[in-house]
């Protein structure tokens, strides 16, 4: 966050599909509760399975990147995402560049 505060999620699984929650939005949301007045500004998103991290680097999944985009429209400033994996990790500036020619609360107007 902005403060240099850490905020950590984790995927929230339910039998009851789809009551979950990915590590994304829980990080986000909680962070949210916690101190809304404070923007988001690094996303770093990994996962791991019983072998250890993932070979390739993770991606959020449509549901969060407009989430996270709709962040970077409240506090008029892009999140830095880092997408970890074993082999590579890739940095993005924006989620715009993970979701192109998004839907925004303008389109709603
Ligand atoms: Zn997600």
């Amino acid at each position: 966050m902005a403060n240099g505060q850490i905020v950590i999620g984790a995927n929230q699984e339910n039998a009851a599909f789809p009551s979950g929650l990915c590590a994304e939005r829980s990080a986000i949301f909680a962070a949210q509760s916690q101190q809304p007045e404070q923007p988001i500004t690094t996303l770093a998103i990994a996962a791991s399975n019983d072998e250890g991290l993932l070979k390739d680097p993770i991606t959020p999944c449509g549901a969060c990147r407009q989430v996270i985009l709709e962040m970077e429209d409240r506090y008029k400033r892009p999140i830095r995402i880092l997408l970890f994996g074993a082999r590579a990790v890739y940095a993005v500036n924006s989620v715009k560049d993970l979701l192109p020619l998004s839907f925004v609360d303008a389109n709603m107007r």
